[in-house]
């Protein structure tokens, strides 16, 4: 992360964790039905980032892992405390998904992307510009 880019920082409910990752210009939303399940909602919002890229100051996450649909393990870290999902790491090394939740209000752009669409509920809207994929 060069020192010029503007950055974001973000933090867990509890504040035991803090994040800071490069201004995002774009995010996913997730459907998976492992995100509705991890995250209590009937999606997950996500910014893709090297992990090189984020400094997170914090003890060591809690971490549980589980199959992708892919059948390669995801690995969700989350704050031990109080709960916050904070990323998901996936066979990638180059890449975690940071959970955008996490960053103040006015922080998070539109999404550009929704991921397992299928999935949506009938009520959901694809966003303008977002791309629709079914599945991964
Ligand atoms: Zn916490
Ligand atoms: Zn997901």
């Amino acid at each position: 992360m060069s020192g010029n880019d503007s950055t974001v920082t973000g933090a867990c409910n509890c504040g035991a964790f803090s994040l800071t990752i490069p201004q995002q210009t774009g995010m996913a939303l997730c459907h998976c039905t492992s995100c509705r399940k991890s995250g209590g909602s009937v999606s997950s919002a996500n910014f893709s980032i090297n992990p090189k890229d984020m400094k997170c100051d914090g003890p060591e996450p809690s971490k549980y892992v589980a199959k992708g649909s892919s059948g390669n393990d995801v690995t969700r870290a989350f704050c031990g405390t109080c709960g916050s999902n904070l990323w998901t790491a996936v066979a990638d090394p180059n890449l975690i998904f940071v959970k955008a939740g996490l960053f103040p209000p006015g922080s998070v752009p539109s999404p550009n992307t929704h991921l397992f669409a299928k999935n949506m509920e009938d009520w959901e809207i694809v966003h303008e510009g977002a791309e629709r994929i079914e599945t991964q």
